[in-house]
């Protein structure tokens, strides 16, 4: 069996001020896809389990930029290209079996507001009904009917921080292979529940209850996939909404009874989803009462991975202000500063302007004076989320401002685990409190050794106050927006 393997991996933040080029993405073609097996991503594991089923792989395209702003169309429809035209070629090499693809479920391109129905419309117009099509998706997809038509199934990693992207994967081709073996057509419900659900870890609380009700749900006979997509809150498109996937080896009735029951308890709990939001100062009130070290503290709201700027500085502000010692922050982007402690070099002291480069919502720059530390290339291996991938955070540098050590990155990034400190020799169980910028993926890097987790919501473009957000496109009415929502 030959299968084809591709794929457009975007998460879209509407409100970003720029739109998203073309040279923004990361991005692989042909055998270089290759690199990516016995990564812990979704492309990585579909080529792992490829091999370990002995199939033959026609790799393609993948690409994937950090989350920002719309997709510019000229990008997309050079990647949307590229994928067809490689489809074409590798039919012409020889008949391809069935096609994986890596999606993200909440891409938005300039003048299409479903990137994963575009694309998986075009590609199952391309080769027809015959040919087997499923993908790996992330949780935070705002998905539709018109893509879940597209493919055969639609596989949502149920973990977040998105620790199974790859055994989600894994049982997308493995959909693949039963349908050849099998001969059966599956057939998938989304049922789209008028509701913003703020990031929430499926580690604890409703999270954790929920995922627990919908893995449950799977066990239905017939039933061959339930995928709880949480949507991604920070996008003003019509398909905005937290959404239940079901696919069925083939009774759409059992696909959409099951997806509306889900929906249904999902809607029941929602008031337990409505998050509690700490200021920068009762965040740190909080830190400075807690007993067990160290504190991690996570700036939710100035997120990368949700397409903030990653370079605020509220939460620093308040550290500094306080005056706060033993206590270390990574990371602020600035590739300014970064690039002058690189010039500066080691044992250098140097003034700076830090952060609030981007925009005026998340904060205004910081005047310090710091020490170098240390510097780094900024190249890495993750450790916890995405084992195994390559991360690039350009320069970084270790300034230390007083009883803080700053860490300095040079490109966009939330901090996935304890990578950028070690890099820049810091063992963080030795301080008090560490402070990061990320929602829940650093979970998964730091739940072992954080003596406790607290959040703060600072002012920002992935605060969880998701009701601040002007909607002109969205569905209305939305919970938690409208009193009027209902489902
Ligand atoms: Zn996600």
């Amino acid at each position: 069996m030959r299968i084809a393997i591709a794929g457009i991996s975007h998460e879209t933040n509407t409100y970003c001020k720029d739109p998203t080029p073309a040279e923004d993405f990361f991005q692989l073609r042909g055998e270089r896809i290759l690199k990516m097996a016995g990564t812990e991503t979704s492309t990585g594991g579909a080529l792992d389990r490829c091999h370990e089923l002995g199939l033959e792989v026609v790799p393609i395209l993948f690409t994937i930029a950090q989350p920002s702003g719309t997709i510019e169309r000229e990008a997309y429809d050079q990647f949307k290209g590229e994928i067809l035209d490689g489809l074409k070629r590798g039919q012409q090499l020889g008949a391809i079996d069935g096609i994986f693809l890596e999606l993200h479920g909440a891409g938005v391109v300039q003048g299409i507001t479903d990137l994963e129905g575009d694309l998986t419309q075009a590609i199952r117009h391309l080769v027809g009904e015959a040919i087997p099509i499923t993908a790996a998706l992330d949780l935070h997809g705002n998905v539709t009917q018109v893509m879940a038509d597209a493919l055969d199934g639609a596989f949502a990693c149920h973990l977040y921080p998105h620790t199974d992207m790859h055994l989600r994967a894994s049982e997308a081709i493995d959909l693949i292979v039963d349908m050849l073996e099998h001969d059966f057509r599956p057939v998938t419900h989304v049922e789209t529940i008028p509701m913003l659900v703020p990031t929430t870890t499926t580690m604890l609380g409703i999270g954790k209850s929920m995922l627990k009700k919908m893995i449950n749900a799977e066990s239905e006979a017939g039933v061959i996939d339930v995928s709880w997509f949480h949507g991604f809150p920070y996008t003003d498109i019509p398909e905005v909404g937290g959404h239940i996937v079901v696919t069925t080896r083939g009774d759409r009735e059992q696909a959409e009874r099951l997806a509306k029951q889900m929906a249904a308890t999902l809607w029941n709990e929602r008031e337990l989803f409505r998050p509690m939001s700490l200021t920068s100062e009762q965040a740190l009130d909080a830190a400075t009462a807690c007993k067990k070290k160290p504190v991690v503290m996570n700036e939710v709201s100035d997120n990368c991975g949700c397409g903030a700027p990653g370079d605020g500085t509220h939460l620093l502000r308040s550290m500094i202000e306080r005056d706060l010692q033993n206590t270390c922050f990574g990371f602020v982007v600035d590739a300014e500063v970064a690039l002058q402690a690189h010039e500066a070099g080691v044992g250098a002291t140097i003034t700076v302007s830090l952060g609030a480069k981007e925009d005026d919502f998340h904060g205004t720059p910081l005047k310090l004076t710091g020490y170098v530390k240390a510097l780094h290339d900024g190249r890495m291996t993750m450790l916890a989320m995405n084992k195994g991938a390559k991360l690039s955070l350009g320069k970084i540098a270790r300034l230390v401002v007083g009883g803080i050590d700053i860490i300095v990155g040079s490109k966009r990034s939330q901090t996935f685990d304890i990578g950028p400190f070690i890099a820049v020799g810091i063992d963080v169980t030795e301080y008090d409190l560490v402070a990061l910028k990320s929602s829940h993926h650093f979970r998964a890097g730091f739940h072992e050794l954080a003596g406790e987790i607290i959040t703060a919501d600072t002012p920002g473009l992935s605060t969880h106050q998701i009701e601040r957000f002007p909607r002109h496109n969205a569905g209305r009415p939305l919970w938690p927006l409208d009193d009027a929502a209902n489902y």
